[in-house]
């Protein structure tokens, strides 16, 4: 039958040590958490400020509700767009500095949204080979040539750029790498986005809300000013608390967007609730100092708990706190262990990260406490003098 293959694939998966599997939360998105009726303390979430279960988005959303109702019934060029969406977008715009900003239904449709829009058959994407799914599958949307630069790697993409004939040009790039935790050299992508005039697309899906003065991102951590040949792409699912997407930038980009983003036209317009609870976050974003300088306290802390296992943290400076293990098996081992004592930890495996690289991927979040960051220290130095005994050996 057609479907015997599928099995065997998932076989496959299973000795792989490569089957994901979902577990259900009886308990709101937090540091705690219900699941299959265990307590855990969860270090998996990417809400970062802990704005996803804030009562002041409850409220706004239960407003919202009562004042909008709950669907959209339409796609925003249609019907749908009501006047909370444009409400945030006008908020966005003012927010991240840019003339305007477009609101999503989800990150990874205005990354599917941005590259097709904007690049033909001609046009050259160049891309960090460490970029998320979302931008890979963007780039592979597109019909335009798809160069792959390794991570970081300024010199590399220089000769790309210099050697290309395309028509136009992009480059595209996470902000912070969001298995990695580290961040891209934007400015340096930016002078050379201005000396082979290209654009620069940046994905912020982890630096919104987090970095920079008030929380406006990646592009202002480095302080850099919105241009014609910056696109800003932001998440409203990780630190904002809610769901969704926008992206910012000149006024044309965004106008080209909204007529021709197969992702923008034709689909709903997600719920006026959200819309609404999103106006309600921006609002604790921008006066959120306390909330990020308690993450930034918490990731140092984690850092200095840390140094010196057998698995290395990986260089990151964000709130993303990878710890890589290298092997499948090993790092399954290893969250299972944690689960074991009621840590939640994900372990990240191919193809989300590159082959031999597998990995620990802890997130911290503002809503965590320092006793909870103690325990995770505590139980991950226990089982790596476990392991030394047992003379288990892990790779990485
Ligand atoms: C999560 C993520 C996305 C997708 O955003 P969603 O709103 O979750 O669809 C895009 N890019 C990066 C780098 C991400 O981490």
């Amino acid at each position: 039958m057609i479907w015997d293959a599928l099995e065997t694939d998932l076989e496959h998966l299973s000795t792989a040590g490569l089957l994901r599997r979902r577990r259900v939360l009886d308990t709101p998105c937090g540091p705690e958490a219900l699941v299959e009726g265990r307590r855990l303390t969860a270090f998996c979430s990417n809400d970062y400020l802990g704005l996803a279960n804030h009562p002041a988005l409850i409220t706004a959303v239960q407003e919202a509700a009562a004042r909008w109702g709950v669907g959209s019934g339409a796609s925003h060029v249609v019907s749908g767009h009501l006047r909370p969406h444009a409400e945030l977008e006008e908020r966005l715009a003012a927010f991240t500095g840019f003339e305007q900003a477009l609101y999503f239904s989800t990150g990874y449709m205005a990354n599917l949204a941005i590259v097709p829009a904007l690049l033909e058959r001609n046009d050259a994407v160049f891309a960090d080979k460490l970029n998320h799914a979302s931008l890979i599958d963007a780039a592979q949307l597109a019909r335009a040539e798809h160069i792959r630069y390794p991570h970081g790697d300024l010199e590399h993409l220089a000769t790309r750029l210099a050697r290309s004939s395309a028509r136009r040009k992009l480059i595209l790039t996470d902000a912070v790498f969001s298995m990695d935790g580290d961040l891209a050299p934007l400015p340096e992508l930016f002078e050379l986005a201005e000396r082979f005039d290209a654009w620069l697309v940046v994905d912020d899906a982890h630096g919104f809300g987090v970095l920079g003065p008030g929380g406006r991102g990646s592009l202002a951590h480095f302080n850099l000013s919105p241009s014609p040949r910056l696109i800003l792409m932001g998440t409203l699912g990780k630190a904002a608390g809610v769901s969704g997407a926008f992206v910012a930038g000149d006024r044309r980009v965004i106008a080209w967007l909204a007529q021709r983003a197969r992702p923008y036209i034709f689909t709903t317009a997600s719920s006026p609730v959200i819309a609404a609870a999103l106006l309600t976050s921006l609002k604790l974003i921008a006066a959120g100092d306390a909330r990020r300088t308690h993450l930034q306290r918490l990731i140092d802390h984690l850092q200095t708990g840390l140094a010196g296992l057998p698995w290395p943290l990986l260089p990151s400076p964000t709130a993303i706190q990878p710890l890589r293990v290298g092997d499948n098996h090993a790092t399954l081992h290893l969250t299972e262990s944690l689960f074991a004592r009621d840590l939640w930890v994900p372990a990240i495996r191919p193809p989300t990260v590159p082959v031999g690289s597998a990995r620990l991927r802890i997130s911290l979040s503002a809503a965590h406490s320092f006793a909870q960051v103690n325990e995770l220290i505590s139980a991950l130095r226990e089982l790596a003098a476990n392991a030394g005994d047992n003379g288990e050996v892990c790779d990485g």
